[in-house]
């Protein structure tokens, strides 16, 4: 059992021939509204990967959060301990031009109010094998999340993303941090490729490497690059989280944590075969036909 505690916003995503300067109105293409946001995506995910999985989180009482709620529960999620804020959910407003650029604009809404836990939640938190969180909440609720796991003998997984500050004694409660290159430097300030550093504040971490697969390192003397698998790409967003979400499922499990980095090699690699974000993460058969390779 995997109890995801993080962020859900619906991403509102316009395509024009190009990106509109301030001030300007540009006529677009098409449109697409789709369920984001890291911590439902990564509960969308280790779902799809066949986890027995909760969702703890905020949505807003506006049409958004009914849409929200309605596809995580349509996807196998447990829903039955979301919160639902009056006021907005969180929203990403996303412009993407012909040539791929971007412009992102989030409004966090319902996801700022997710400021503490309540006794439920932390008793969600106890019953899980594994709990997954990432920094699109309020930092408090993680350490709160982490605390009460800690507490109650569920094993952590920390997916440092995006790169925030972080309070101090957080990652002491961290049992497997999950960072790319950009948010390992985030934290040690230093080089991405030198783990040692990671490994004196977590005892575990995975390192993922885009295309080049994800290196798995602990404080029991074990460094081994796992290599991605390769597959035709058409669209890479989403890759981390169907990674992070299959992570979690695997380790939940039992298996061994180098085979479950193999494992979510394959997810990633299953998630950037197809264009999208939540509705491109892969469903277990998925998952299972590439790690077979
Ligand atoms: P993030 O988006 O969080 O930076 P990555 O880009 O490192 O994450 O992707 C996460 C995982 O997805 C990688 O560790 C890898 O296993 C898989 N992946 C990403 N890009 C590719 C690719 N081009 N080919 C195969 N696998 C990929």
């Amino acid at each position: 059992r995997v109890v995801v505690v993080g962020s859900a916003n619906m991403d509102l995503v316009g395509l024009a021939p190009r990106l509109p300067r301030p001030g300007e109105t540009v006529l677009g293409d098409d449109f697409v509204m789709v369920p984001g946001g890291k911590g439902a995506n990564q509960a969308i995910a280790a779902a799809r990967a066949g986890g027995e999985t909760t969702f703890l989180g905020a949505i807003g009482s506006d049409s958004f959060g009914v849409t929200l709620g309605a596809r995580l529960a349509a996807t196998g999620v447990d829903t039955a301990h979301v919160r639902t804020s009056y006021g907005s959910s969180g929203v990403a407003v996303i412009m993407v031009d012909r040539s791929g650029e971007n412009s992102i604009l989030v409004s966090p809404g319902a996801n700022r109010t997710f400021t503490d836990l309540t006794e439920s939640e932390r008793d969600r938190i106890a019953a899980a094998d594994v709990l997954l969180c990432q920094q699109e909440i309020p930092m408090a609720t993680v350490a709160a999340a982490l605390t009460a796991a800690r507490a109650a003998g569920t094993r952590t997984i920390l997916n440092a993303a995006p790169a925030r500050e972080l309070p101090p004694g957080l990652l002491d409660q961290v049992d497997l941090l999950v960072v790319n290159e950009t948010e390992a430097r985030a934290i040690t300030g230093g080089d991405a490729s030198d783990l040692s550093a990671l490994l004196a504040l977590v005892p575990r971490v995975v390192l993922t490497l885009s295309g080049a697969g994800s290196r798995y390192a602990d404080r029991e003397g074990r460094d081994v690059h796992v290599p991605a698998f390769a597959v035709e790409v058409a669209d890479t967003t989403a890759a981390g989280d169907a990674f992070t979400g299959a992570l979690a499922v695997a380790w939940a499990e039992g298996r061994d944590l180098l085979d479950a980095v193999r494992w979510a090699n394959a997810a990633g690699a299953a998630c950037v075969r197809k264009v999208g974000a939540s509705n491109a993460l892969p469903d277990r058969s998925e998952i299972d036909a590439i790690f077979a390779r």
